[in-house]
Parts: structure tokens; sequence; C-alpha cells
């Protein structure tokens, strides 16, 4: 007897979407055929007509349970939610697999990142989540300051453990400094991980910053002046140009200007494994968005910028050259979030996972006409082929896991507080018209929410151990 058959929805493939049925068998997909062809000798039978069946999403990009600088959020002591309310927001908003991070970003200058080993940061990263989590779950590694060769020697066993990918910041407290960056680059290639670059020229942030502090320009509405279109430009290509020397597979975290969607473009067109992840908040505001009351709460890091630049990142979404959605999750609670007001004060982040797949299928899918095999690829296949998930996670298909989404199409739903599920006071998405909704998330065949009800535990989720498959770091392969 088959644990669930999904019957009458419109499957989302590889190959297209067509109205089929689903067999799920030990949390994997164990069967695809055409509608009425399986028997019902299943442990439940599940009526998707009318409803879209997707891969699960994966939210490539999370800051889950971790310190708040005091500089952000006005007082110490402060963290991000917990994995159980982040997870949890997660699930309802049709997230199966979420990527965060190990290892830690110094504060200051002053503050040295952890000396312990890649390993040992990671294990408590996995402590931290297990036990905790209604999602799946791995971290790409932080390597702040002044990398030691013995951190670097340790890349290998790293990813030899499934530990496949590595963040690195050019700018804030925590920026590596080019030539340790060269050398970071380098052993990633070899040893076959990836690169997760947050790119800003960290010369021109600080040049602006002074200059608009000395001007008594520093308030809140100004920080796309500090974290540029040109900090963008520069950093970028100088990022893939040193990723090019060293042989490494680049993923570059929150591209926010339309110079940063040129510059991936152009890198892909000349072969190279350059990807681009656009966050959901982008593609909605704008700079002129900051000067509303409490305007920056609509703020990430670098800087929400033009109206030239959202729609390019709408377009690099559609046309290839960005291939994934995120969120940058970092909820906190208003109090946090609306405290500081000037370029260097405002709290990065925003609460925002549970809202990144409802909000791209309304824009992209119900009033864009994006086709939904493009809709899968950036709501979860691309992140998956890019960062060593596929075809494990991220695609409907006999052997992955059994990790989906049904998404109502007919749903009408103008957010509210109500509708969501964070440890949070305030949604950036308040007020807005979502056009479909996810009705059903199933991890690994196991229904986690339904209607709007959770039915997982918070110890369903586990952590992945990864590996980028060889292609996607040789060529664009999303
Ligand atoms: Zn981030």
């Amino acid at each position: 007897m088959l644990d669930a058959i999904i019957k009458g929805g419109t499957v989302v493939t590889p190959q297209g979407a067509a109205v089929m049925d689903l067999a799920i068998q030990d949390g994997k997909i164990a069967a695809l055929s055409h509608p009425g062809l399986l028997t019902d000798d299943a442990a439940r039978v599940i009526d998707a007509s009318g409803k879209i069946v997707l891969p699960g999403g994966i939210e490539p990009h999370t800051h889950i349970g971790i310190p708040v600088p005091e500089r952000w959020a006005g007082h110490p002591e402060v963290f991000t939610q917990p994995p159980e309310a982040a997870t949890r927001a997660a699930a309802f908003g049709g997230v199966t697999t979420l990527l965060d991070f190990s290892g830690s970003l110094p504060n200051s200058p002053e503050e040295i990142a952890s000396n312990d080993s890649i390993m040992n940061q990671l294990e408590s990263r996995k402590q931290a989540f297990l036990g905790h989590s209604y999602t799946d779950f791995a971290y790409h590694h932080i390597l702040a300051g002044e990398v030691s060769p013995k951190t670097i020697g340790e890349i290998g066993e790293a990813v030899q453990a499934g530990q496949a990918s590595f963040k690195i910041f050019t700018t804030f407290a925590g920026r590596v400094p080019y030539g340790h960056l060269q050398a970071i680059f380098q052993e990633v290639g070899k040893q076959g991980g990836i690169m997760a670059v947050h790119a800003e020229d960290d010369d021109m942030v600080t040049y602006m910053e002074e200059k608009l502090k000395r001007e008594g320009r520093d308030q809140g509405y100004n920080l796309h002046l500090v974290h540029s279109n040109i900090s963008e430009d520069v950093s970028f290509r100088k990022v893939i140009r040193m990723a090019e020397h060293a042989e490494v597979g680049i993923y570059f975290v929150h591209v926010t200007a339309k110079e940063g969607v040129v510059a991936v473009g152009e890198a892909r067109s000349r072969g190279l494994p350059v990807y681009g992840e656009a966050l959901h908040n982008y593609l909605e505001f704008t700079c002129d968005d900051y000067r509303k009351p409490n305007g920056t709460k609509i703020h990430t890091y670098p800087a929400i910028k033009y109206a030239s630049d959202r729609d390019t990142l709408k377009l690099g979404l559609e046309d290839g050259r960005i291939s994934t959605t995120a969120t940058d999750e970092y909820t906190t609670y208003k109090d946090v979030k609306f405290w500081g007001k000037t370029i260097e004060s405002v709290c990065g982040g925003h609460n925002g996972i549970e809202t990144r797949v409802p909000v791209s299928f309304t824009k992209f899918v119900s009033q864009g006409g994006m086709s939904l095999t493009r809709f899968a690829d950036v709501i979860a296949t691309n992140a998956a082929k890019i960062l060593g998930l596929y075809p494990q996670k991220g695609v409907i298909a006999p052997g992955s896991d059994a990790d989906l989404v049904l998404i109502d199409p007919s749903v009408r739903k103008t957010l509210t507080l109500d509708d969501l599920h964070a440890d949070s006071d305030y949604s950036i998405w308040e007020g807005f018209e979502c056009e479909g909704y996810p009705v059903m998330t199933m991890l690994r065949g196991k229904v986690m929410v339904e209607n709007g009800v959770l039915q997982g535990s918070s110890y369903d989720g586990r952590w992945l151990k990864r590996k980028v498959a060889p292609g996607a770091l040789a060529r664009p392969v999303c």
C-alpha cells in the first residue's frame, strides 16, 4: 500500500505542467502518472483538483536565532526569531528546506571571528535546529575577516562532510581582505564547493557613510546612496574576475541593482558558473518607500534602490539572468526593526520567510504570466541545483524527496498579521493582495500544514548533506 496519492492536481515538473497523479512511498515520490491510472490503495488519497502541485519552496538565505547587533537593536541581548518560530512560518508559506548560516560574523573589527573549527561550528548550529525545525535545513559557512591558513585547510574536510557552500562579505566588520579572499576562492573551487558572496565596495560604502554624516544627511532614507548602484557594479565585477582566476562558482546573494543583473548576465554569457539571487522585497518596493513613516522597515542590506532596478530584477528572474528568489529572513519585533533611524543603525533583514512563495506567485504567475515551470525554478529547483541539493530536493520526479507545496490559484487574500505565523508584530506585506496561496505543505511525504492548520512536528526537520554537481560549477546550469 502506498503512503499517499495526490490526485488531479496540475503537477509542475521540469518537462512542464500537466494534470497528473502522484504516488508517495517512504517519504519519496514513487511515481507520476496520467490521471486515474494509479491504484487508490493508499493510506491517504488527497484530492488536488484545481490546485497546483509544486516542489516545496527552498529558501536559500535566512538568519535564524542569531544575536542582533546592539547598534541595530538599541539594546543588547536581542535575537532574531528562533528556529521553531521561523521554520513554522516557513512551513505555512510553502517552504520545506532552508539555508541558514554556520559560523559567525564579528560585529566590529576588534571582535575576532570564532577560532573554533568549521566542523565544530557546523555541529553547534545543527544542534540549535535539531528538534526545533518544521523544515529541512543546511548552512552556508561564514568565513570572516583575515581567515587563517588553518581554517582554509579545513575547507576540504567540510566539503567532504556535505558542507557545500561558504559565505563571505566584502564589506562590514567581517569583510575578508582580497588576498585572503583569493586564497578562499581557490580552495573552495579546488574542493568542489561554491561561494555565496555579499558583494559591495567597502571603500565606497565607508566613504559615503562619512560624507552623509558630515553633511547631516545620514537619515535612513538615504541608505541607497551608501549601498549604491556603482558599489554593486564595481564589486560584482571584481568578485567575478577573481572567481574566474580561482575557478570557483559564485552565488551572489541579494542582487539589488540593474548593474548587478547586467554583471551576472555578462559573466553567464561567457560561460562562467555565476548565479544571482533576488530578495522578494526588492521586487516590490523602491527607495522612495524609505521616506514613508517607518519606511525603513522594508530595508534589508545592501539597500533597496530605484524603480528601474526593481524592474530589471524582475526581468532578470524572467529571462534567466537571475536564478533564485530569497528573503534574507531576519525576524525581530518592530521595537527593534523600527528603532534605528540612520544609515548606520537601521536594522537589516525582515520578517519574510512565509511570504516569499505567495508574493512571488502573485507577481510572476497570476499577474506576470510566468510559466509554472519557471516559477518552480525560481522558488525551488535552481536553489537546489546551485547549492547542492538536486535532485533530492527541488524537483517533482520519481526518487526525489516528497517535498511539495499545493497552491490554490483561486484564493484571494489581502495579507494581515493574522495570516502569518512568525514571532513578530509587523510584516511589510500587510495589505498585499495575494492571488493564489499555499494550502498544503508536505515534507518528505508528511503533511506539515493543511488548510492553515499545523500538522507537523518540530522534530521533523533534518540537516541536509549537500554536494554541488560538477556541471553546475563548470558553467551556468540554471
Ligand atoms: Zn543575509
